[in-house]
């Protein structure tokens, strides 16, 4: 018998694929033509390298097994996993089994995906015969199962989200919705089809074979099978147009992204093309929608999800890129590790008409130079008892400092940064740099963790910067304060940009340990829930920011603490408000519990209150 190698229900899928391809090429190359010189460069070396098999590695363990997902629930993790891993064995498997059977290096592209209407009857391989019974049937079947149980999975995550460790869904566009359709349709046609088939000539596995025998009781499968071949290819070839302009366009992009990012590419300032290349690898998964505080007290189209959504389709709204904390949760909760917060401010910026500005008023402060320079920054000015306590510790510690913006006049350019004002945080960023630059300090210790991340990673300052946490255990440890440890319950407040932001998580929590019993709370470190009092958005109502500090609130008092310790200036501020128990700095806690026969310090004479310990 002749084989059959060509049929014209194969067009659909043939020209869909090489539309599709057409596509990825233009969209692709445009995105590569315009990196700077430095990330081609970048690309250049890289791909040649051993940075492009840690890239495979992670497209294997990312793109294919879904091993982030599989931490967070095992049944979303498999229900990605069947359908990514599952779909790349069938056309590897199916490849393979092609080429054996058509004893030809290439076929065209259609042919392993429709083999078995082509080759369709009870023939085997020799080998198949003699070693391994039917063993490409068999695996051809297993794979097409483990494909529908992940369909079946997706079915159900509609409607009972919570057993996916989700507690919603995402909403679809018109094209996700004609692309889910699509693909929530391939793969049972693909067993309808080959069942059909195998009801007529005998042929098939384990599954396609006594599904094929028990249609034939009461179908008529010669009819039958010819049509759904059609409909399957028609249905991939939906898939593949639709693809590029819904959700799915993720599954090639986010390949791509993985090797640019081993190369080192990364997004810079501002919007860039690498930063576009996350928006399109966002699988719209949802897992953001139960990481946002503001979406579990809105429901509104603030998590990335919908915020990359707009972007994506050039249709930014004002209200959705300024309604977010930047709280870099969903950053950590995501698996794709999109930037939100970089994205969200290089959109804020589209938003403002960008006015040199000037900072010449700013008042030029006397420096004296000395080993440590400090600086409060502008909501520690708001809550001097940090500011006094800081300064009381650098007293009793001996430390010659210099107290940069002691006048409580200069900002570190965050805010200006955060409304999307480039131009003028640059401005200020060069006032304050000849300021620190002037006191030739080795150090510099900041009590405002925003200040901390930002003259870390936008100064170029080539000095050391530390936040008062990392600052004050240091001189613990150094055995420059000498502390009576107390057998009071802290719970400690991870503020957002010192833990997730810049990742600083232990120096607290062993310098609290140092000092009292630290307890835990209900969501630490990455997990833990923004205080509410963020000046990153500008959209939210007193009454919901009210509504997330109680959801940080509920939190921390799980465990019943007699104090909560934070180490922002802003959380403290946010969190003591209608608290009922007592809300401190760790500065203060330290000085509270300085040793009680030292000589009177600093701290006594301003007369600060340290927390009674
Ligand atoms: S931003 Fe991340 S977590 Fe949110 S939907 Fe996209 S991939 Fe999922
Ligand atoms: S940064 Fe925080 S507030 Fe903004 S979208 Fe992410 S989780 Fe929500
Ligand atoms: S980061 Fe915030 S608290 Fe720190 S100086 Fe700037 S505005 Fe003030």
């Amino acid at each position: 018998m002749k084989d059959l190698t060509f049929d014209f229900f194969v067009v659909p899928f043939a020209l869909a694929l090489i539309a599709l391809l057409g596509i990825l090429a233009v969209k692709y190359s445009g995105w590569i033509r315009g990196f700077s010189s430095e990330d081609k460069n970048l690309m250049r070396k890289g791909i040649f390298s051993v940075k492009s098999l840690y890239a495979l590695k992670e497209v294997f363990t990312e793109s294919l097994l879904h091993r982030k997902m599989f931490k967070r629930n095992i049944l979303l993790g498999y229900m990605h996993m069947s359908f990514a891993f599952g779909w790349f064995l069938l056309i590897l498997t199916g490849n393979i089994e092609s080429r054996i059977y058509s004893r030809v290096h290439i076929n065209p592209p259609y042919y392993p995906i429709f083999l078995k209407y082509f080759v369709h009857d009870k023939r085997v391989l020799t080998f198949e015969l003699t070693s391994v019974p039917g063993i490409f049937r068999f695996l051809m079947d297993l794979i097409l199962f483990m494909l529908l149980s992940g369909l079946v999975l997706a079915l159900i995550k509609r409607a009972r989200s919570n057993w996916f460790g989700l507690k919603r869904t995402t909403r679809h566009t018109v094209f996700d919705r004609t692309a889910i359709t699509a693909l929530w349709l391939i793969f049972p046609l693909r067993l309808l089809a080959e069942s059909f088939t195998a009801g007529q000539y005998l042929g098939g596995g384990f599954l396609t074979n006594n599904l094929g025998r028990l249609f034939a009781n009461f179908l008529p499968v010669e009819y039958l099978s010819y049509p759904t071949w059609w409909a399957y290819s028609i249905m991939l070839g939906i898939f593949f147009i639709t693809l590029p302009y819904s959700r799915f366009m993720h599954i090639p992009t986010e390949v791509l992204l993985i090797f640019l990012r081993n190369w080192g590419i990364k997004p810079s300032k501002g919007s860039s093309n690498i930063s576009e290349i996350e928006v399109y690898s966002c699988p719209r998964c949802g897992v953001c929608l139960d990481a946002c505080p503001v979406y579990a007290v809105k429901q509104n189209s603030t998590p990335p999800v919908y915020f990359l959504q707009t972007v994506r389709n050039n249709k930014i709204k004002e209200n959705v890129t300024f309604d977010c904390l930047l709280c870099g949760k969903c950053q950590e909760y995501c698996p794709i590790g999109i930037h939100n917060n970089a994205l969200r401010i290089s959109q804020r910026a589209a938003f403002f008409n960008n006015s040199n500005g000037s900072f010449d008023y700013l008042p030029q402060p006397l420096i004296r130079k000395a080993d440590v320079a400090y600086f409060a920054g502008c909501m520690s000015h708001l809550t001097p008892s940090i500011k006094k306590s800081m300064l009381s510790v650098f007293t009793k510690a001996g430390i010659d400092y210099n107290f940069l913006d002691a006048d409580g006049s200069i900002c570190c350019g965050r805010p200006l940064i955060m409304a999307g004002k480039e131009k003028q945080a640059r401005l200020l960023r060069e006032h304050n740099r000849n300021l620190i630059i002037g006191s030739s300090c080795k150090v510099l210790v900041t009590s405002c963790p925003i200040c901390n991340k930002v003259f870390k990673e936008d100064y170029n300052l080539n000095i050391e910067v530390l936040h008062h946490t990392q600052y004050l255990l240091r001189l613990v440890e150094e055995g420059k304060l000498n502390m009576v440890k107390s057998a009071r319950k802290v719970v400690y407040h991870d503020p957002c940009e010192l833990g997730r932001g810049s990742g600083i998580y232990e120096e607290p929590r062993i310098l609290i340990s140092k000092i009292a019993e630290l307890i835990p709370g209900a969501n630490e470190r990455t997990d833990s829930i923004c205080c509410g009092g963020s000046l990153g958005n500008t959209e939210i109502s007193s009454g919901k920011r009210h509504e997330i500090k109680n959801l940080a609130i509920e939190s921390l008092l799980i465990n019943q603490p007699e104090i909560i310790v934070t180490a922002c200036p802003l959380c403290k501020k946010t969190l003591q408000n209608d608290t009922e128990i007592q809300v401190a700095d760790i500065s203060e806690i330290v000085v509270g519990a300085l040793a009680k026969n030292e000589p009177a310090t600093t701290h006594q004479k301003m007369e600060i209150n340290p927390v009674l310990w």
